[in-house]
């Protein structure tokens, strides 16, 4: 088999398939690698309507319409269907096998069985070794999700990631209490897990969630948002335990499971250039996902834009690092929501019931949908001052800084500061000193933090 390639691809997730697609597609000979089978996932996805296009729109159906929220304590909203076009789901057992014809359509090369091992870097080439055979490359992409073996300086950034934890089922079941096709329901906190937080949970809150796909198909769910990855083992019995044994999911309690899934995937942040010379990153090994961890949507809505401009890079000659890092454009590019969410999504993770409470009545006082274009980075100015007015109206500085950890108070500063029109600067300020023990101190720069004068 040929050894050189222009590209080669560690990993067929859908980072990994749709970037190969549209290189292949521009005349790269391109080698994808995966470890297990290409176009196979224990992942499913719906995404924000607006990141189809006629080329990927085929490969979604039916979507979410009606997204309600509860929590263990009794809050709890509903958010009518009208309001907002459905949320579409995309068949990830069409999608995926259709990147894959187009790069093999295109004479590139996808290896099943295959796993990426390590690379070394060259001036001209990159050689990869993998567990059948070297190869070399004019550049390597790393899509390997979040087993990425990121090695560069950017490391660092997943330190500061949060790990959704997913162990989920896809359910036959008859839809009774209530349950409609297009009901996405999400329950922050159930009682038993609240009960014993130091067992084998450990901290953190879980989600039980549903979403009915069918009339007679659901995918139930549990998730965890926490600073670490929890394991399949922890998560399986649990998510057992909540599907057949707590009274509130009566409904669930009979329902045939037709599919595992789990997985993991982070959140809390997005790194957006992250690559060295002849090394580039896409998908959830550059953290290529919304604060929330809509990671398919980022990929769906900037995998074509990047394809491109790698095109145009490599036709010039340039694959420095640089110029790699300047790849990525994502549609969002306005700072203060990538701030704005990782606050928000920090502080979801770690407080207590009685505040995930009042952020569910704090989502019934606006405009429902709001919530929604803050996970998707599609904040208008005018939301994101709606949205900083509620939440520090309902939350005091005192309790926020209670739940977060310490290295988000810088956070809440850049939201205040980038809030700009928003009135919070003084209510932060007469805070500050006596809940920090520090003080803070305006500059050219921004705001530097002084402890203790
Ligand atoms: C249960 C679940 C539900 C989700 N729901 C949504 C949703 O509703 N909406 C949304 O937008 N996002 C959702 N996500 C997030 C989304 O699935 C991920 O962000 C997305 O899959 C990332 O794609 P990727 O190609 O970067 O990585 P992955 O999908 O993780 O693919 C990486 C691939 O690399 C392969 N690989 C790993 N290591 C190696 C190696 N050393 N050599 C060769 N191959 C290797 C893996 O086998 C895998 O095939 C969900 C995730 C999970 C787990």
């Amino acid at each position: 088999m040929e050894q050189n390639f222009d590209i080669i691809v560690a990993g067929a997730g859908p980072a990994g398939l749709s970037v190969s697609a549209e290189m292949a597609k521009r005349g790269h000979r391109v080698l994808v690698l995966e470890k297990e089978t290409a176009g196979l996932t224990k992942r499913s996805w719906f995404v924000p309507p607006f990141v189809l296009d006629e080329e990927t729109r085929p490969f979604s159906f039916g979507g979410v319409t009606r997204f309600l929220a509860a929590t263990f304590s009794g809050a709890s909203t509903k958010w009518k269907a009208e309001e907002f076009p459905a949320y579409p789901y995309i068949d990830e057992k069409t999608i995926l096998p259709y990147w894959v014809k187009v790069i093999k359509d295109k004479g590139s090369v996808i290896m099943d069985n295959t796993a990426y091992v390590s690379k070394t870097v060259h001036k001209d080439s990159v050689t990869v070794n993998t567990s059948r055979g070297v190869f070399t490359s004019k550049l390597f992409l790393d899509a390997t999700g979040y087993e990425s073996k990121k090695d560069t300086a950017s490391a660092s950034k997943r330190a500061g990631y949060y790990w959704w934890s997913v162990y989920g089922a896809v359910l036959e079941m008859p839809l009774t209490g209530g349950l409609q096709v297009g009901d996405y329901m999400m329950w922050q906190t159930f009682k038993d897990t609240n009960a014993n937080p130091d067992e084998s949970l450990g901290h953190g809150r879980p989600v039980f969630e549903y979403e009915v796909l069918g009339p007679n198909k659901v995918f139930a769910l549990l998730l965890f948002l926490r600073k670490e990855q929890v394991t399949k083992e922890t998560m399986e019995p649990l998510f057992t335990q909540m599907l057949r044994k707590e009274d509130s999911t009566a409904p669930f309690h009979d329902a045939k499971i037709a599919e595992i899934k789990y997985g993991w995937y982070p959140s809390g942040g997005v790194s957006q250039s992250v690559a060295s010379d002849r090394v580039g990153y896409v998908g959830d090994s550059a953290c290529w996902t919304t604060p929330c961890g809509w990671g398919m949507t980022f990929i769906l809505q900037n995998y074509k834009r990047y394809a491109e401009k790698l095109d145009e890079t490599m036709r010039a000659g340039r694959l420095d690092g640089e110029a790699l890092r300047a790849l990525p454009a994502y549609r969002a590019d306005a700072e203060f929501q990538l701030t704005f969410d990782r606050l928000v999504i920090h502080f979801l993770s770690n407080a207590p019931a009685p505040m995930l409470d009042k952020f569910i009545d704090f989502f019934n006082k606006i405009d429902p949908i709001l919530c929604e274009r803050m996970f998707t980075l599609t904040l208008t100015e005018e939301d994101f001052e709606t949205a900083i007015g509620l939440f520090v109206k309902n939350f005091t500085l005192r309790e926020l800084a209670s739940v977060l950890p310490p290295e988000d108070y810088e956070l809440v500063f850049e939201v205040a500061e980038t809030a700009g029109r928003v009135v919070i600067w003084d209510y932060i300020k007469k805070w500050w000193d006596k809940l920090i023990g520090k003080t803070y101190k305006a500059d050219d720069a921004g705001f530097s933090f002084k402890s203790g004068n």
